[in-house]
Order: structure tokens, then sequence, then C-alpha cells
């Protein structure tokens, strides 16, 4: 039966591995008989989302019988205020991550393009890619994670038909400066797509001194390649169990993507909530200062370990144990804390650990502290 079924299925099917998502707390707590867990394994906001986004979801409940809004009409009204971006040129997926699989559906032709980005970039490119039969084409990064993008230019083919980039990147943390996207960008070639993934934005927009680019401001320029922005609900609105991220793109794109779109892809509770969040900026800057408080004591304390963490601008950071997490990760889950093990990315002595309350935070480097001490 099982031969029989493996015949059934293409090869890029079935060599593809499933995403390992960070366990839940739930399962956690069932299968370990604690009565408590922290879980900083998926980069979600510590303060949960706006109240006005958790009044706008309820009043929801009762119309659940019936179907969404297939176009998120007031939400897309409400978003392209936000944003400044007219409503024809934006588009939600359940998730950024339906984006990502939604772009490489649109434009790239299986067995003929190439998917181009760079090692350790955010995992659902390589998943997407591989699930449409996309050859997937990664370049090297430095020694601190940086991306190299005179290498992405380099590794460029005519068969190149999207190039995905995360800024700030997940999990490395790190982030392209302005130049040196600016730079990148007059030398990219225009038919290629370039697909920015900005799902830390809010965290890093702003931030002195960093040079965070916002890639809205090149989107009209003509000299510049075809650009898809990406930004999600999940992260700092904390909405991520809701599933709507968003696309900035060319009127033209956003039209073929919603012809691959499912109909009824955003539910209508996700809709509202996510209309609702937009309006309490009082909460996204509250959450923004509990993250960069977050990972700048989190990168503090881990160095007094001895250990290599990275700062970013998001609300993660990355730390290199300088030996393989497996063991580190199994002894910090059996005490009831979730953390991200890097192996799946090709990271094996890595740790992504996301930023809790700062009672979290205390207790996550209290128990690493004790771990790596036993
Ligand atoms: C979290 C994340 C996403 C996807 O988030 P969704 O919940 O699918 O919106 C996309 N890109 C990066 C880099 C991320 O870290």
């Amino acid at each position: 039966m099982n031969n029989l079924i493996d015949s059934l299925v293409p090869d890029n099917i079935k060599t593809l591995k499933a995403y390992k998502p960070g366990k839940p707390i739930e399962a956690l707590i069932k299968e370990h008989g604690i009565n408590k867990a922290i879980k900083v394994a998926s980069n979600e906001n510590p303060l949960g989302p706006s109240p006005l986004a958790l009044e706008a979801a309820a009043r929801e409940l009762e119309k659940l019988h019936i179907y969404p809004d297939g176009d998120s009409h007031d939400l897309k009204e409400v978003l392209s205020a936000h944003v400044g971006v007219s409503t024809d040129e934006l588009i939600f997926g359940a998730g950024s991550d339906e984006l990502i699989d939604l772009i490489v559906r649109t434009f790239c032709k299986p067995g003929q393009d190439q998917i181009l980005t760079h090692k350790y970039a955010f995992i659902s490119y390589k998943l997407s890619a591989q699930a449409h039969n996309v050859e997937f084409i990664e370049t090297a990064v430095d020694e601190g994670y940086q991306v190299d993008l005179d290498a992405l230019l380099e590794a460029i083919t005519p068969k190149t038909r999207v190039v995905f980039l995360a800024n700030p990147n997940n999990p490395t943390g790190q982030h392209i400066r302005r130049p040196d996207l600016e730079r990148f960008l007059s030398r990219l070639p225009r038919e290629v797509i370039l697909v920015m993934d900005e799902a830390y934005y809010e965290y890093a927009i702003d931030s002195e001194g960093k040079e965070y680019p916002n890639s809205l401001t090149y989107r009209h320029e003509t000299s510049h390649p075809l650009l898809i922005i990406l930004r999600t609900f999940s992260k700092i609105y904390g909405l991520a169990g809701l599933r709507v991220g968003y696309a900035m793109a060319d009127c033209a794109i956003v039209d073929y993507m919603n012809r691959v779109r499912r109909p009824f892809n955003i539910n209508r509770v996700a809709q509202a909530a996510a209309a609702a969040s937009l309006q309490d900026s009082a909460h996204v800057e509250q959450s923004r200062v509990v993250a960069h408080q977050g990972t700048r004591t989190m990168v503090e304390l881990m160095t007094n370990l001895g250990l290599k963490a990275y700062p970013s601008l998001t609300n993660f950071t990355l730390v290199d144990l300088g030996k393989p997490v497996d063991s580190i990760y199994r002894q910090l889950l059996n005490l009831g804390i979730v953390v991200r093990p890097l192996g799946p990315w090709g990271l094996p002595d890595h740790l992504r650990i996301s930023v809790g309350t700062s009672e979290e935070i205390d207790s996550v480097i209290a128990t690493l502290s004790k771990v790596l001490g036993s």
C-alpha cells in the first residue's frame, strides 16, 4: 500500500520535509505534567493582541454561519489609509506565509524558473519552492550572517524569477541597511521580482542609527525592479492565531495573485480584528518598547553566560551555544521552556529565543544558565 502511494507522489513532494512549528504550550503542559510553561519559540507578542482587536473579534462570533467578505473590503480600506497604498495594490493572505506560496504559484514555472535567496533565510521560501517544483538557489552570508548582496546579484541567471529577502531576516535577526539595499535595487535586473518580507517592519522602523529601510519608498521608481512587500498582523499586532498578512505591489501583480488566491482565505474574525488593531497605535508602540528592551536584556544576559548572542531590531535573538543544541533544547523543554532549535535552518549550534515579558526573560535565562552549568 505504502509502495503504491509512494509511486504516485512526485519526487519534489517525496523529499519535502514538513515545517516543524514551535511546540504548542498546551502540548508541553500535557506531556510533561507541569502546570506552567513559557513559549519563546515563535516570535509571538508577549503582550497579546490589542483590546480593540479582541472586542472586534468577539462582535463577529454571532456571524460565524456567514461567509467572510472574500475581498476583505473593509480591512483593505482601513489598511490602505494606514499605509498610504491604494486598495488595488493590496492583497491579503492567511499569514504572509500564504502570500509567499501564492507568489511562487503565480509567477514561477515549475521545472524551469529559479527562486533565489541567501543561506539561513526564512524557511518558507524553500518549502514553497520545493512544493511547487521550482529550483531553489541559496547564496552565502558573511560570518555575522549579514547577507552578501553582491553574491546574490552574481547568482542571478536568465532563469531567476523571484528573489526573496526578509528584512530583518528570521532566524538570524540581521537587517540590510538602506544604502546597501538601494545599490542592490539599482543593479537587480528589471524582470526579476523582488520580494521584501518585512514581518518585523514595525519593530525595526525608526530605530536610531540602524539605517533600516522602508522598501515602500522604492515602489514607484521606474529604474527599480518589480517589488512585492510583505507584512503581517502575526508579529507586532499579536494576531498570529488568526492568520492575516498582506502584500503591497503593483496592481497588475496583485491582480494576478488574486486570480490564484482561494476566495475566502481570510476569515471574518481575522478581518475585523486586524482592522481594529490598526487603530491602536499605543499598543504597537508599547510592543515595540518591550521587544527592544527585551532583546537588549537577553543579549546582555546571554553574553554574561559566555554565549554569542546576536542583537537585532526584531523581537527575537539568535544565540550560538558553540555546540549542538539538541540536549539543551530537550532539557529546557523538560523544565517548561520552549525555544526554537535551528537545525532545520542549517544552524545546529544555534537557538532562536523570542522576547517574553520581563519575568519570562528572567526565567528563561535562569533556566538556560542552570542547564548549561549542569
Ligand atoms: C513570522 C514570519 C513570517 C510569516 O508570518 P505569518 O504568520 O505567516 O504572517 C514571514 N516572514 C518572516 C521573516 C517571519 O518571521
